[in-house]
């Protein structure tokens, strides 16, 4: 029964008991249902909230390993440049090491390897980079090697040329042709003559072997010394020999007292020297020694 305001008429239906019961359990279940779903989706959001939070927490993780990579390679970076400026002044002092003993610089090429000097900016860590620094690493070890045996062979080039003066006195006579002092008209001299009082030690002008000691015409007492590279030096007029053939010199090493013995118009020493075996002016080496 529905009573409305008082001037309107009692409204009244039936209602069965059983629709009640229906209506009842119906209403009911939708509650149940709706209750049951409230707590599902409330458990469903809560793990949904961890699993975000830690993604979260991973991805702070991670963006803090890549700034720490990124540093790390940046550092590599920056060692791959150092390695590279390394490179570069090992270049330099190579070319200091040649031009100290007098030896032709670098050629520019040398099999596949690029000899440019790479700018900065293309130095990185990166694999190819790496690569090719080990590669020019290994390739200045070669240079490096090579240029220890070739200073190893000029320096025995330089020890071995006859390039100091026998002994030190005037200069009387010059390579070339003179005046002879012992008949009319002029004469070649072989070699140079240095007046000093007899008895002056004579030094070898350069390393090497004896190849004479003994007399010979013209020379008097006189020594020979083969300093290989087809050089000979020669030291007349002695009065005393103190080498034996076979004898190693090195340079300045005695291996004589000077005198006047030979064909020679006072003491002095004739110093020759012999280039395959023809009297070149010993001027040419004396003056690369002093
Ligand atoms: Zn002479």
């Amino acid at each position: 029964m529905i009573i409305p305001d008082s001037n309107q008429q009692i409204k009244s239906f039936k209602i069965s008991i059983p629709l009640i019961k229906t209506v009842v359990i119906v209403a009911f279940s939708i509650i149940m249902a709706a209750t049951i779903s409230l707590v599902y989706f409330g458990k469903t959001t809560a793990y949904l909230y961890t699993v975000i939070a830690e993604k979260d927490k991973k991805i702070a993780q991670l963006t803090s390993l890549k700034e720490e990579q990124d540093k790390k390679i940046a550092t590599l970076d920056k060692n791959a440049q150092l390695v590279n400026e390394k490179i570069k002044s090992l270049d330099e002092l190579e070319e200091k090491v040649r031009r100290m003993v007098g030896l032709s610089t670098s050629t520019p090429s040398r099999g596949n390897v690029s000899r440019d000097i790479r700018g900065e900016s293309n130095i990185s860590y990166d694999n190819e980079t790496t690569a090719e620094l080990i590669s020019e690493i290994d390739q200045k070890t070669q240079n490096l090697q090579d240029l220890i045996s070739k200073v190893a062979a000029r320096l025995d080039y330089l020890n071995s040329i006859p390039s100091v003066y026998p002994v030190y006195g005037t200069t009387t006579s010059s390579f070339g042709t003179r005046k002879s002092p012992f008949r009319y008209g002029s004469e070649f001299h072989p070699g140079i003559d240095i007046s000093v009082p007899v008895g002056t030690p004579v030094k070898a002008a350069g390393k090497g072997v004896v190849t004479y000691a003994g007399w010979l015409s013209g020379y008097g007492n006189v020594v020979i010394i083969d300093h290989g590279y087809g050089i000979q030096s020669v030291y007349g007029h002695n009065s005393q020999i103190l080498v034996k053939v076979g004898q190693s010199v090195k340079r300045g090493d005695i291996i004589a007292k000077s005198g006047n013995t030979g064909r020679s118009t006072g003491p002095h020493v004739h110093f020759e020297i012999r280039v395959n075996g023809n009297p070149v002016d010993p001027m040419k080496y004396l003056a690369k020694g002093n």
